[in-house]
């Protein structure tokens, strides 16, 4: 079973934002396709663990773990009572070659060797088990889950350490089979690891603001182009609507990865979509789907969901159904 939901990374939210609101830079547009891609293949990897289930293990996706004081990211691990099996999930296509130790992607030298990320993730993993005086086998593989990937080597080990797309299911389905379980022995492991999860502490990208475009926009299309009724705004080019308190859940969660060590305060909200939405309705929401921290007279606000997808889910119910409403009539 999974564990914990994979959420989209920081660095994705991010530059989504930021693209909605300017233009990206050609560097900026390449990290965007590319943390885009690497999350596609997370989610493919997570649909095909789906199809061939995964009741008899647990499964931690994207953490980051603080082993003695030096913290490591893990796309996904894979826990029963044998141990812990790290896959790092790598969403390459094309052609690689591996010789010599050296990695060419569709004729393109690649520095960061993959073999050697492994080796440091499996190697953190024993530290973990170790601190812990714990005995449980630790080993990783590196997946690759693309259909359009193919893989050649001049090491017959190699292939020991990888698994490509037409494989996926096979080794998925070992962990179908008798004899994995997740009993006292995976319990122990899972709480040694839950004790290790900590915050995402690379993430350090932030938004200029004289270059982002204020305001509010249509979620269907992105246009800013919107005619502001009491209780929801239209989209003037796609006819989407969607009422307040949707448009200020995105707000604040774009708010959230362009600023992220900022901290939000009403007027910094308001002044972020220039103020379409009166300031008594954005206190209420603020009040609603924020933590308020009173400094003196002023108060900031912390988003209480992960994103916007996060907040749709787990905000009342009735919030998608309004938006549903309004677009039907
Ligand atoms: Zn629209």
């Amino acid at each position: 079973m999974f564990i914990n939901e994979r959420t989209k990374p920081h660095e994705l939210l991010f530059y989504e934002a930021l693209a909605v609101r300017t233009s990206l830079t050609k560097k900026e547009e390449r990290d965007l396709s590319n943390i885009r891609k690497g999350f596609a293949g997370e989610k493919l990897y997570d649909e095909i663990f789906d199809e061939t289930g995964h009741g008899n293990i647990i499964i931690y996706r994207d953490v980051f773990l603080n082993i003695d004081n030096s913290i490591t990211q893990f796309d996904s691990l894979i826990v029963s009572d044998k141990g812990i099996i790290a896959n790092e999930i790598k969403n390459f296509t094309g052609n690689c070659t591996v010789r010599s130790g050296n990695w060419m992607l569709n004729n393109f030298p690649i520095t960061k060797d993959a073999f050697s990320q492994l080796n440091r993730s499996v190697g953190k993993l024993m530290d973990m088990r170790n601190l812990a005086q714990s005995d449980f086998n630790v080993s990783g593989k590196i997946i690759f889950p693309s259909d359009t990937f193919t893989f050649n080597t001049d090491d017959q080990t190699n292939w020991n350490k990888i698994i490509l797309r037409s494989g996926l299911r096979d080794y998925f389905y070992q962990f179908n089979q008798a004899g994995i379980s997740s009993g006292n022995k995976a319990q122990f492991i899972s709480r040694i690891i839950s004790s290790c999860i900590v915050d995402n502490p690379y993430f350090n990208l932030e938004a200029d603001k004289i270059r982002l475009k204020f305001g509010l926009y249509c979620g269907q299309c992105g246009s800013f182009n919107l005619n502001r009724k009491r209780f929801h705004l239209s989209c003037n080019k796609c006819g989407c609507t969607e009422c307040n308190e949707t448009h200020l859940l995105r707000a604040m969660s774009d708010y959230k990865f362009l600023f992220y060590n900022q901290p939000m305060s009403r007027n910094s909200l308001l002044e972020f979509i220039d103020n379409e939405i009166p300031v008594h309705t954005v206190s209420r929401f603020l009040n609603k789907h924020c933590y308020q921290h009173k400094k003196g007279n002023i108060s900031h606000y912390t988003y209480k969901y992960f994103d916007f997808d996060d907040a749709v889910k787990k905000s009342d119910v009735y919030l998608r159904y309004k938006d549903k409403i309004l677009v039907l009539g």
